[in-house]
């Protein structure tokens, strides 16, 4: 016990755990003591990482990359990482602009570390990924949250956004396609915002780390290619962990502005030293070698997308925006809301999730968590199998409401 005068720092005491990695702790300690739990919690491919990664990974171990690399990751990655997103983008970025870090959501943690000041507000569209307003809070800014409709399918409305706008606002989250929707923003509502951004000099934080799990024929908008200009005041996050299946790799990285990026080294320096060597080796195999696994990836996700997107529609009560990118579906459940069984009330989304867990032993994230209360959370990067089943026992579980 720490002694009774002890108290831990305020900024601790202001932010919750993680609710996606909770859920996720929590639904598979209940499988571990025997519960046939359903896992549509956490976002993460249920496929392996490719062979040839792993293998670059031992070799790196073998050949002795055990050791401290540079702050902002070796050269070769950063240098990868700017092949990428040239061939990508056609985007020109120097090794020096890019930092690699222990995720994508380590890279965005520097950034919000790097740029804010108190009282600096942080435009956040919602639904939102769990983890950005305490990321924000931590770095002593306010996350300002602009809500997005789910009647225009959660695509960024410029109108609204500008309500939400003051002199302190200092940068805005974009993250397109979006966890946990699945939306894509529109060229025209990027083209809108880029208009604002640069007028106002804001720093356009665009989280890229769904763009290669798109289930359309055409290459999605982003704010770079609606507005060049704004390439001196974007910061890019990416990472293979999603693309590549290597999420407890723990690589991530981060493009932009020379001054933001030295910032974030400066960050860096006096965090983490630098990512895991052998994982940063692991991902330049990922990026340097055959580039057919995130087809892969996407080919699983299609029929899986579509069967839940179906049965989630045909339940009574029941919406889903079809998701475009990224690997969640998240329905309105909110006719549910009110109703009870068994003397439990569902007073909202984390009511009907904790419902789910207990009734169905379904365990899901409750909307709230992204700052819709009217919705939940399903990954459906888990097999058809468990699919099936589950929205087999969540339809019985909805149906026992009254
Ligand atoms: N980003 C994933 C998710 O939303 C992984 C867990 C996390 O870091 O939030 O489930």
């Amino acid at each position: 016990m720490l002694p009774e005068k002890f108290v831990l720092a305020d900024r601790v005491l202001q932010v919750a755990p993680s609710p996606t990695l909770a859920v996720n702790a929590k639904a598979k300690a209940l499988k571990a003591a025997g519960a046939d739990v359903l896992n549509f919690s956490v976002g993460e491919p249920d496929m392996p990482t490719p062979v040839h990664v792993c293998e670059a990974g031992k070799r790196a171990i073998d050949q002795g990359h055990t050791r401290y690399t540079p702050v902002a990751g070796i050269v070769e990655l950063r240098a990868a990482i700017c092949a990428k997103v040239k061939a990508d983008h056609d985007w020109a970025y120097e090794p020096d602009q890019v930092q690699v870090c222990c995720g994508g959501k380590h890279g965005l943690y520097n950034i919000f570390q790097a740029i804010l000041n108190p009282g600096d507000e942080v435009l956040i569209p919602a639904p939102y990924w769990v983890s950005y307003p305490p990321m924000v809070q931590l770095a002593g800014g306010t996350p300002v949250i602009v809500p997005l409709a789910e009647a225009n399918n959660f695509d960024l409305d410029p109108e609204v956004l500008a309500g939400y706008v003051t002199a302190k606002t200092k940068a805005i989250v974009l993250n397109s396609p979006s966890n946990p929707t699945g939306a894509v923003f529109s060229q025209k509502a990027l083209a809108a915002v880029a208009q604002m951004a640069y007028k106002n000099g804001w720093l356009v934080i665009s989280d890229d780390m769904y763009e290669e799990l798109t289930y359309t024929d055409v290459r999605i908008p982003h704010i770079l290619h609606a507005d060049p200009r704004l390439k001196e005041q974007t910061v890019i996050s990416n990472g293979v962990s999603k693309s590549f299946a290597m999420t407890g790799w723990r690589i991530g990285w981060s493009i932009g502005p020379m001054e933001v990026i030295r910032a974030m080294n400066r960050i860096q320096s006096q965090s983490t030293s630098n990512p895991a060597a052998p994982s940063q080796y692991a991902a330049l195999a990922a990026l340097q070698g055959p580039q057919e696994f995130p087809g892969r990836l996407r080919e699983a996700f299609i029929p899986r997308r579509a069967f839940f997107v179906d049965a989630l529609q045909s339940i009574p009560g029941v919406t889903c925006v079809t998701p475009k990118g990224a690997f969640y579906v998240f329905p309105n459940f909110s006719a549910y809301y009110g109703k009870s069984c068994n003397g439990q009330v569902i007073e909202g989304s984390v009511s009907l999730a904790d419902y789910l867990l207990s009734e169905a032993k379904v365990a899901t994230v409750p909307g709230a968590a992204f700052g819709a209360d009217a919705f939940i959370r399903f990954s459906f990067a888990t097999s058809m199998e468990v699919i099936v089943k589950g929205m087999e026992r969540i339809k019985i579980a909805l149906a026992a409401l009254q």
